[in-house]
């Protein structure tokens, strides 16, 4: 036996009610639990503290920030031991050399501010061996995305696909399944994902459904067109009978409040006719992502260079400023007062920093859309970022309380000031949902965390504290225990988070990882 943590309030993951035991682990497992007398080097009294399974992170942008020294050991003193990520349409692999340079920008144009990391491989297989040698400091599962297939055979084409494009995707797609990835993601409001029709969507989902993988669907839009986005999804689910998750359920922008509940509706109505749909959300009403997405992709959609060519024509931006104003582009939030929910962040220049468009209109007298362009001129395109403040907070509560939402971080490591959910999402719901608030039990709320994505993704002996399980476990002194994350603090670390494990080793004490790089690719 290699731990002994006795006298522990188990919260099992499964949904059971909290009860005490003891808890052996030998050889990365748990071999036994109940009243256990034995010796063993490390024993550890838990007495008044909770035990849970550790938390599955089923969404984050991690990707390359594993090759981060500054940030790849940090998340697992939020008990974080297994993060599924390459979501949301792009991901480090596969890339053909002919069309490298862009396959980079479409990574590192979703992931903001992203360290650049060579890569030195060019299929899945390589990007996972590339992994493998490293030190993991969590539990690693990945994603092919689906613009990064796309790009890789039409580079940054907007045209729909010819039937042999779409049979070369359909083998890119079946050799990165073969060769490991979980699933593909889509990412539909982002270039290129954009630009394929449902035909190309359906053809690539049959290949996932016949390697028995999951979609995981970042949709066309969650404002004006939310619910049609879901439904285009729930008729790939329909017609080729693939796995699919919902990515981070919301409804953007006022005038759309109101639509996730109509997609759970949605969600619910699809899983009674038999479709094998699952969804997540992260419990914040604010997103992170680079300011020109307030902009309609045929702006941005073409890179940097052309969007500042656009800005550059007087005609031009004077049509994309009344648009955004007018409401005219739909996708966009800036109408009903939604300048004052976007915050910018990273502006070197302190007199932007942290203000909200709104305010910075109003100090400047120009109209939001105007002080946006102004903005990206002045500090780059990618550099640029903001929180938009878009969710109702009591719908964005209602989908993280619904039962069978999973509990997300969509998160991305940042070398600057970067959204709290990244190092807070888990802790948000225990602390909000659960101890403040009482909206969900606390049973429940590990459930989201551990049990359900374990079992949505197949990551199996995992997501439960069980005998014959992988010891991946937490250890919180409740009474202490508080989410330190804000918008202002994002990276605040939770308190009374005592002991994390993983794989049966102590990977984080008092809130500070111990380094020990016991992670696996699972
Ligand atoms: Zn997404």
């Amino acid at each position: 036996m290699d731990i002994l943590v006795k006298n522990a309030l188990i919260v099992d993951g499964s949904g059971r009610s909290a009860y005490k035991a003891d808890v052996a682990v030998a050889d990365g497992r748990i071999v036994d639990i109940g009243s256990i007398d034995a010796e063993c080097e490390t024993v550890i009294d838990a007495d008044g503290k909770y035990l849970f399974p550790g938390f599955i992170d089923s969404h984050s942008h991690t990707d390359v920030g594993i090759f981060d020294p500054e940030w790849n050991h940090q998340r697992i003193v939020q008990g974080i031991t297994t993060e599924i990520t390459g979501h949301c349409g792009p991901s480090p692999a596969p890339n053909c050399p002919e069309n490298l340079q862009l396959l980079r920008r479409i990574y590192f144009e979703l992931t903001g501010t992203g360290r650049e990391f060579d890569w030195p491989y060019h299929d899945f297989a390589g990007w996972l061996k590339a992994v493998g040698e490293q030190k993991l400091y969590e539990n690693y599962s990945f994603f092919v995305g689906h613009g990064t297939i796309r790009a890789n055979v039409m580079g940054g084409s907007k045209s729909p696909a010819t039937d042999e494009e779409i049979e070369r995707m359909k083998a890119l797609l079946d050799e990165s399944l073969s060769q490991g990835a979980r699933g593909m993601s889509f990412g539909l409001s982002f270039f290129p994902g954009a630009y394929a029709d449902y035909r190309e969507l359906r053809e690539l989902a049959k290949v996932v459904k016949k390697h028995g993988g999951i979609i995981a669907a970042h949709r066309r839009g969650e404002g004006g067109n939310a619910c049609e986005a879901v439904e285009e999804m729930l008729s790939i689910a329909r017609d080729t009978g693939v796995r699919m998750n919902i990515s981070h359920v919301k409804a953007v922008g006022r005038s759309n409040w109101g639509k996730a509940a109509l997609i759970l509706e949605m969600i619910e109505k699809g899983i009674g006719e038999g479709l094998d749909l699952s969804l997540g959300a992260y419990p914040y009403t604010g997103g992170y992502t680079q300011l020109f997405q307030i902009f309609p992709i045929s702006v941005w959609g073409e890179g940097p260079k052309a969007m500042s060519a656009q800005f550059s024509d007087p005609v031009k931006r004077k049509e994309i400023v009344d648009r955004l104003t007018d409401g005219t582009y739909d996708e966009i939030v800036m109408t009903d007062g939604g300048a004052d929910g976007i915050q910018i962040i990273q502006c070197p220049d302190a007199r932007f920093d942290r203000k909200t468009l709104g305010m910075i209109s109003r100090e400047t007298g120009e109209l939001p859309a105007e002080c946006a362009i102004r903005l990206i001129e002045k500090f780059g395109a990618e550099r640029t970022m903001m929180f938009q403040f878009i969710q109702n907070r009591a719908e964005m509560e209602s989908v993280i309380t619904y039962p069978r939402t999973m509990i997300i971080s969509d998160g991305t490591p940042s070398s600057g000031h970067g959204h709290p959910r990244y190092m807070g999402a888990f802790s948000e719901v225990l602390d909000h949902f659960v101890k403040e608030s009482k909206m969900l039990s606390l049973e429940e709320a590990v459930k989201k965390m551990t049990s359900m994505p374990a079992e949505r993704y197949g990551l199996t002996g995992r997501g439960l504290i069980a005998k014959g399980a992988h010891a991946d476990m937490v250890i919180v002194d409740w009474d202490n225990f508080k989410c330190m994350c804000t918008y202002d603090e994002p990276l605040g670390p939770s308190q009374g988070i005592d002991y994390v494990f993983l794989n049966g080793k102590i990977a984080a004490r008092g809130g500070v990882s111990t380094l020990a790089g016991v992670g696996e690719i699972v």
